[in-house]
C-alpha cells in the first residue's frame, strides 16, 4: 500500500520529542494562549522572517480574521482563484465581502495575474494569493497590480509552509498572511490550529483582540470580537514539528523530482511547472490527465492512494452561484475533471515513488485508457 498522507509514521518518527512536549503542556496546564503559543509564534516568526505571528483555532479563522483587520469597505469585492480550497472564498463571504474569481495560470495552477487585471473593477478591495499546492503566487506582478489600483493582498499560505518567492518566505509578501496547521499541511498540528502572519504592528494587535472576544486585558473588551485562539497542545506540537519542517519539505522537493524525471515525457499528462522565482514545498503534486478517473481506480487497484484537489472549481460550487461565474470558460473551471494528486509527503521514499512511476506509465503506455 503506497499511502497519500501517513502522519502515523511521521508521529512515530518524533514520538519521543512529541510525548515530552505534551507531557510539558500537561504538567504546566497552559491550555489556551500562555507560555506554548508564545514561544511557537515567536518561533514561527523568525523562521518566516515575520515581525508578527498571531495563533488562532484554524486556517480558516486565520483567513477571516485577517480580512476583518484590514477592516476593507463593507461589500467590497475580493479577487480569489477559481482553483483553491472552499475556505479561501468562504472567508471572503462571511467577512461580508463579494467573491470575484479570477482564473489560475496554466503552468503553476496558481493564480493568473493577467485574469487578476481584467477582473479589477472600482468595487475591487483586495486580492487573495493562494500558494496553492505549496507552489508560491506570482507576487511581484500582482503587487504591482495591487499598487496600482490600490488593493490590499491577503496571503492564503496554508498549504505553503517554508515555501519561497526568490528567497522570500511566503507569508511575508502580502499585507497580511493565513496559515492553517490542519493536520495533512506540511506543518500540521494534532487536532485545528492556525495563524495570521504580518510585518504590520497595528494589523497585528487588532488580530489578535480580534481573535480574544476583542481584547487585551481580561475584562477590556475595545471591539467585538470572537472566540479563535490556539491551545498550548497544538502549539507544543508544532514547536516540535517546525524544527523538522525544512527537511520534510526537501524531502517532498525530492520526491517531485523523481516525479518530474519519471513522468514528463507523456502528452496524455502533464505536470505542475515550477516558476523560476519559485521554491515550492509541494504540498500536493497534482498531474492533469485526460482519463482521470480511469487512471485513479488503475493506481487503487495497484495499491496506490491518490486524491483530487479539487474535485469541483470554487465558482461551480453551489455556495457560490452567486457569483454568477459557473459557466465561464476560465480554465480552472475545465481542469477539475482532470486533476489527479499522486502521493506526496516526507514518508515516501525512492522506491514507493519508482513504484508509482512505474504503475503511471504502464496505465498510460497500455492503451488502457480511451
Ligand atoms: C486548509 C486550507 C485552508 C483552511 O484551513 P483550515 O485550518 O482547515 O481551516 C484555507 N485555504 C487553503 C488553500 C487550505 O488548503
Amino acid at each position: 500500500m503506497i499511502h497519500f498522507l501517513d502522519l502515523k509514521k511521521q508521529y512515530e518518527s518524533i514520538r519521543s520529542e512529541i510525548n515530552a512536549a505534551i507531557q510539558e503542556v500537561l504538567d504546566e496546564t497552559a491550555f489556551v494562549g500562555g507560555s506554548f503559543v508564545k514561544k511557537f509564534e515567536s518561533e514561527f516568526a523568525a523562521y518566516l522572517g515575520a515581525n508578527h505571528v498571531v495563533g488562532v483555532g484554524n486556517g480558516t479563522d486565520a483567513l477571516e480574521i485577517a480580512i476583518r483587520a484590514l477592516a476593507l469597505p463593507p461589500g467590497g469585492e475580493i479577487i480569489v482563484p477559481a482553483n483553491s480550497f472552499v475556505a479561501s472564498a468562504e472567508a471572503v463571504c462571511n467577512m461580508g465581502h463579494r467573491v470575484v474569481f479570477c482564473d489560475c495560470d496554466p503552468g503553476t495552477l496558481t493564480l493568473d495575474v493577467e485574469d487578476v487585471k481584467r477582473r479589477v473593477t472600482k468595487n475591487t478591495v483586495a486580492v487573495m494569493a493562494v500558494h496553492l499546492y505549496g507552489h508560491p503566487a506570482n507576487m511581484v506582478p500582482l503587487q504591482a497590480v495591487a499598487k496600482e489600483h490600490g488593493l490590499k493582498i491577503i496571503e492564503d499560505a496554508a498549504q505553503a509552509h517554508g515555501a519561497e518567492y526568490s528567497g522570500k518566505n511566503v507569508g511575508t509578501l502580502g499585507d497580511v498572511a493565513a496559515f492553517s496547521f490542519y493536520p495533512g499541511k506540511n506543518l500540521g498540528a494534532y487536532g485545528d490550529a492556525g495563524a495570521i502572519v504580518t510585518n504590520n504592528e497595528d494589523l497585528a494587535t487588532k488580530a489578535r483582540m480580534l481573535a480574544n472576544h476583542g481584547r487585551i486585558n481580561k475584562y477590556d473588551h475595545l471591539m467585538v470580537g470572537r472566540n479563535s485562539r490556539l491551545d498550548g497542545m497544538q502549539a507544543a506540537v508544532l514547536s516540535v514539528k517546525l524544527k523538522h519542517l525544512d527537511a520534510w519539505n526537501e524531502r517532498r522537493r525530492q520526491v517531485a523530482s523523481w516525479y518530474f524525471d519519471g513522468l514528463s515525457d507523456f502528452q496524455e499528462m502533464s505536470l505542475i511547472q515550477v516558476a523560476p522565482w519559485a521554491k515550492p514545498v509541494f504540498h500536493l503534486f497534482p498531474v492533469r490527465v485526460r482519463d482521470r478517473d480511469a487512471l485513479r481506480e488503475y493506481l487503487a487497484s495497484q495499491g496506490t492512494e491518490t486524491g483530487i484537489h479539487y474535485p469541483v472549481a470554487l465558482p461551480k460550487l453551489k455556495a457560490f452561484e452567486k457569483t454568477g461565474q459557473s459557466s465561464e470558460s476560465m480554465r480552472a473551471n475545465l481542469l477539475d475533471g482532470n486533476l489527479l494528486s499522486l502521493p506526496m509527503g516526507e514518508h515516501l521514499g525512492e522506491n514507493e515513488v519508482q513504484a508509482v512511476i512505474r504503475q503511471i506509465r504502464s496505465f498510460l503506455m497500455s492503451g488502457r485508457h480511451s
